[in-house]
This record gives structure tokens, sequence and C-alpha cells, in this order.
């Protein structure tokens, strides 16, 4: 259950009786989202006979973050209760984890900001022992989000939300090459869940910078369509591809932008101002040019692409597992001359069907400028070296096919990172 409106905070205690019954409830929030609706919404479980127990609140500062050690602290807290996290990415995946530790028949998320598409999502996002990973865990069984207080959302988290909903632009495309190579089908309810009102919730920046209540309503029905089309597929693919690959490596290199982590969302928009700038350009060629350039084009060996990885991360924490990634999906010999061919023979339709899902980069540009979004690489602590770095390492990390992978079999990918301007 999913419901966006007016009021919404005053139907907490109906769903709670409806659902749990027999439940004693207990909020988790932070400092900044009890502000928000936590005070009220304990308030309301009182002063409707629900009895609920003392609530958990996390200090406002330092930032939370989505650390397994909050997962920890919070199980025994949630246990034989009713979890009713209270907030926006953090809280939400620091619950949803808990819930399942402690053996909780689920939990409700009151929504605090339009910021994050992992509300409605299968699985948490946590730092675990320093590295990121998505968690498995259900999803809350309802969502509740009031319209008053997703409207008083700091703007910054509401252009995070707006970023982390258009990147979906640019994921739709690497998913177009992945699927038209045969090498990541579709999925076409997850695909549409996403892709097919994707611009219309995308439509009005402006509105959501005055807090325009149709904006906010798009933005966040966007955000939750993509965690639902997530938690079908049990699988990122309908919300990610490359622009996050280099938000999560971003974020295991510790980035920081004026000693603070820039927001995922933020990290996004950078992503997906680089992807939109690399595929706009390598996907100007014809297919004439695409012969011409795999007929000079460099084929890396094992040696090679061993001793780019070791370059990369030496002295990494992640060294090992990024190691077997990139060199589990390397290709070489037959196998690469056949994928050249392959690429070759579906670079008319990838092309089409590349453009035709592109926002122009001064549009999408322009849009992450109305909210205040990043688009210039030192808003969020980067330069031209990093840049480079990031991508090289961002081919590696996953196997997840993007136009990275595109580029590096095609042995175009250093070439293009020189040309990458965003
Ligand atoms: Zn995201």
């Amino acid at each position: 259950m999913c419901v966006l409106g007016d009021n919404v905070l005053a139907e907490v205690p109906s769903v709670l009786r409806q659902v749990w019954p027999d439940g004693r409830p207990i909020i988790i929030a932070d400092g900044n989202t009890w502000a928000a609706a936590g005070r009220e919404v304990q308030e309301l479980l009182e002063t409707t006979g629900l009895q609920p127990a003392p609530p958990h609140i996390f200090p406002a500062q330092p930032v939370l973050h989505a650390d397994y050690v909050h997962v920890s602290e919070l199980v025994p807290v949630l246990t034989g209760k009713t979890p009713v996290a209270v907030g926006s990415g953090t809280i939400n995946d620091l619950v949803k984890r808990a819930s399942v530790e402690a053996k909780t028949p689920g939990y409700l998320c009151v929504a605090t900001a339009p910021s994050v598409d992992g509300y409605t999502s299968y699985g948490a996002a946590l730092t675990v022992n320093g590295v990121k990973k998505t968690v498995p865990c259900p999803a809350p069984v309802a969502i509740l989000a009031d319209n008053r207080v997703i409207g008083s959302a700091p703007l910054p988290m509401i252009a995070a939300g707006y970023a982390d909903l258009a990147a979906k632009i640019v994921a739709g495309a690497d998913w177009h090459i992945a699927a038209t190579l045969g090498i990541t089908p579709y999925e076409p309810v997850a695909w549409d869940l996403v892709q097919k009102d994707l611009r219309s919730w995308l439509a009005d920046p402006e509105g959501l910078r005055d807090r325009q209540p149709a904006a906010l309503a798009a933005l966040f029905t966007g955000l939750a369509a993509t965690g639902f089309a997530m938690q079908r597929m049990r699988d990122s693919r309908p919300a990610s591809g490359a622009e996050h690959l280099f938000s999560h490596v971003w974020e295991m290199e510790g980035l920081t932008h004026q000693g603070e982590a820039p927001s995922h969302g933020f990290k996004v928009a950078i992503g997906s101002l680089i992807s939109t700038a690399m595929m706009t350009a390598m996907f100007a060629w014809t297919p004439e040019e695409v012969q011409r350039r795999l007929a000079t084009a460099h084929a890396t060996t094992t040696e090679e692409r061993q001793a780019q990885v070791d370059a990369c991360l030496k002295n990494s924490p992640f060294a090992a597992e990024v190691t077997q990634t990139a060199m589990g999906k390397l290709l070489t010999g037959t196998a690469l001359a056949e994928r050249r061919q392959a690429i070759l023979k579906a670079w008319p339709e990838i092309q089409a069907k590349v453009k035709a899902q592109l926002l122009p980069l001064d549009e999408l540009r322009r849009r992450f400028q109305i909210l205040g979004c990043p688009v210039k690489l030192a808003d969020i602590g980067l330069d031209k070296a990093m840049l480079r770095h990031s991508i090289i390492v961002a081919g590696m990390i996953r196997n997840r096919y993007t136009f990275l992978d595109l580029l590096f079999e095609m042995g175009q990918l250093e070439e293009q990172i020189d040309n990458c301007r965003i």
C-alpha cells in the first residue's frame, strides 16, 4: 500500500489498527524527521489509544548514515513491536533491515521527503564493514506520504529525488543497449512502470522548486513506481545504469565535498550528465564509422586488464571483489570478435533507441540547475583526473552491462573519456 495525499498523517492510526491489530507501535526517526512529522505521529498514536512505545530518535547531527551498526542497535528496540519508520532514505533502509532481523510482521513507513526511489524497493542499501551493499529485505507493508510533510522537505532533498528519477533516462538507455545485444532482456512490466510516464513526471522542475503539489506528487509517484519495478525484478536494473556505477565508485572511495559526502541524488545527477555526454558522442557514429573504428581497435589482453585493475585499485579494500568481477566479464579472442560483430550488426537499432531515449545534455543540465542540483564536476568535489579514474573503475565493479562495457569492448573507452565534457 502506498498512499500520497492531503491529511495522510491522520490515517496512520487507522492503518496500524487495520494491518497490525495487536501490535504496539514504535516510531523510529532522527532529529530532523522527528520535527518534520515524528512528533505529530507520536501524539496521534497516543491520543487514539494505540499506546506507542517510547520513540527511538537518532540525533540530527552528525548526519545519520545507513550503516549496519545502526541496524544492530535497532533490532532489540523493535523486537515484539510494530515499527513506524518516519523519514526518508536512511531511516527507511535501517528500519527495513532491522525489522527483518527483529522478526516483526513488517513495518509502516511515513515518508518525509521525495528524495529516493528506495521506499518501495526490495532490499536496503547499507554500509556493512565499510562496504556498500544491497541487503535483502522486503519493502514496507505500507507507505504513507502526506502532501504537507513532503512539500516542506528541504529543497536539496527534493532536488536529489528529482535527479534520482531523472537518472532513469540514462539508465533506460543502458538497458536498451544490454537488451538489444541480448545480454539483459527487457522485463516489459518493470520497463513500463519506470519509463512509460517518466517524461511527464520530470516535466516540471520549476513547479517542484516552487513546491507545487502536482509536481511533488508526480515526483513521489515516479520514485515509488521505480521502487515497485525493482521489487518486481528483484534487481535494480530498471532504476540504475552507468550513472549509478559512478556514484557507487564515489561512495566506495569516500568522495566528499566541503567535508560532507554529497547526497545519493547529487552524485547520480553528475553521473547522468556524464552518461548523457558520452552516449550522445558515441551514438553520433554511423555504422561505417563504427566499422572503421573496430577495424583498428585494440583488444585488451587478460594481462593488460589485470594490470589496469591492479593500478586502479591498489590499496583498496575492494580490490579482490572488483578483480573477480572485472576479470570475469572480460572478453578476449573469438568471444570478443563475436561480440564486436554483434555490436556492429545491432548498431543502427541501438543508436535509434538511445537517441529517442536521451534528453539533450543542455536540457538535462538546465533542469538540474533550476533545482540547485550539481552540474559541474567541482560541485561534488571531483576534478578531471578523478573523473577519468571513476569512469574506468565504474566499468569494473559490476556485472551490469552499460555503455561503458560497450565502449570498452569496442576498444574505444579511453579515447572517449578524453572527450567527455559535461
Ligand atoms: Zn538511485
